[in-house]
């Protein structure tokens, strides 16, 4: 890997960040505020939050068994995405590379942010070899992003693909795992120390069951971290959202039941969506959602919409002819699906 400064856009590398009033100020004996220009009366909001999120750091780091240096949290995964592109990639001199189809916000963030951004297309099988993706790169190449289990398709991405990219790869990889909960195969959190240009994403989003309150994480290495927290906005994880998460996180059972819970309707749900006469394929996932090829995915994407049911269109992504992809619901969500694909008459 380059190091960290050459990875890194000069003026990023050489910024002053902000310093907030509670970044100068953080011990916790005093009891006058009289620094920040809140307003006393209107508590328990009238004042800004924790800028690092301490205390539901620590609380993570018990999870995820990563110490909390090692964690950035953002407003959703999908600041992280968009900061790791501000920190590391000049616009129209680097370049990104990701596989494809995958996750939408990657190829968004390289437009806003004015960097080129190379695909590299999947195999029929929904797999990539870390030959092609480095074979797409150049010294300008600062990203990989790699998305696992990946988001249309469903799978896993092949680890030891995932391992050569990551010992071979000059720059940084961003390994997305925001469905890892749903897959049999474990996190690659167990190798932040062994590759220093490893960046984890994961996210409150999905298994955690917390969309609404916006709140993601990045795991890597300290310099790394570091980086994104100097160019973050001061205050990027309001206080409404930290405590909601640390609410959680004392249930935490909670999320390893949901989770239980999904693999299983997951079965249940593919298993009696291969039986419909209007599916051709089913695609084996590791998330809590699948990708389905129907006989025709238009109309049959406009009749469900018709009654009320919303799945998502995949048919004009790369790979993804004629595809429907179905998120896991409730039993009850799942069967209005099934009876309703049931009386479809193509
Ligand atoms: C849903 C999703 C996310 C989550 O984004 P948030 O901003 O954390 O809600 C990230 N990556 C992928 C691949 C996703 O499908």
């Amino acid at each position: 890997m380059k190091t960290l400064k050459e990875l890194t856009r000069p003026n990023i590398w050489e910024l002053k960040p902000y310093s907030s009033a509670r970044d100068e100020y953080k011990g916790a004996v005093a009891s006058v505020f009289l620094d920040a220009n809140e307003n006393p009366y209107s508590l328990p909001h009238n004042r800004y939050p924790d800028p690092l999120q301490r205390d539901l750091k620590t609380e993570l780091s018990k999870i995820k068994k990563v110490s909390p240096e090692h964690i950035f949290l953002g407003n959703g995964s999908d600041e992280a995405i968009d900061l790791v592109y501000r920190a590391f990639c000049e616009p129209e001199k680097d370049n990104v590379v990701a596989i494809d189809p995958t996750y939408g916000m990657y190829q968004v963030c390289a437009d806003v942010n004015n960097v080129e951004y190379r695909k590299v297309l999947l195999n029929d099988k929904f797999q990539f070899s870390a030959e092609d993706l480095l074979a797409a790169t150049d010294e300008h190449t600062k990203l990989i992003f790699l998305c696992s289990p990946n988001n249309p398709t469903g799978n896993d991405l092949n680890g030891s693909e995932i391992e050569k990219v990551l010992s071979k790869f000059e720059g940084l990889v961003i390994l997305d795992e925001a469905y890892n909960d749903f897959s049999a195969t474990p996190s690659f959190l167990r190798n932040l120390e062994q590759y220093p240009n490893l960046v984890i994403l994961q996210t409150f989003s999905k298994a955690w069951g917390s969309a609404a309150i916006r709140l993601g994480m990045a795991f890597a290495s300290e310099g790394i971290i570091g980086i994104l927290n100097k160019i973050k906005y001061p205050y990027n994880v309001n206080q409404l959202t930290q405590q909601q998460a640390m609410e959680l996180l004392r249930k935490y059972y909670e999320v390893e039941r949901w989770v239980t819970s999904l693999k299983e309707e997951r079965e249940v749900l593919t298993h009696a969506f291969k039986k419909l006469s209007c599916t051709e394929k089913i695609f084996p996932s590791d998330a809590n959602f699948f990708l389905a090829r129907v006989t025709d995915a238009v109309k049959i994407y406009n009749y469900l919409v018709g009654l009320g049911i919303i799945v998502r269109n995949r048919n004009s992504i790369a790979l993804c002819g004629n595809c429907l992809r179905v998120t896991v619901g409730t039993r009850r969500e799942n069967e209005i699906l099934i009876e309703a694909l049931q009386k479809y008459k193509g």
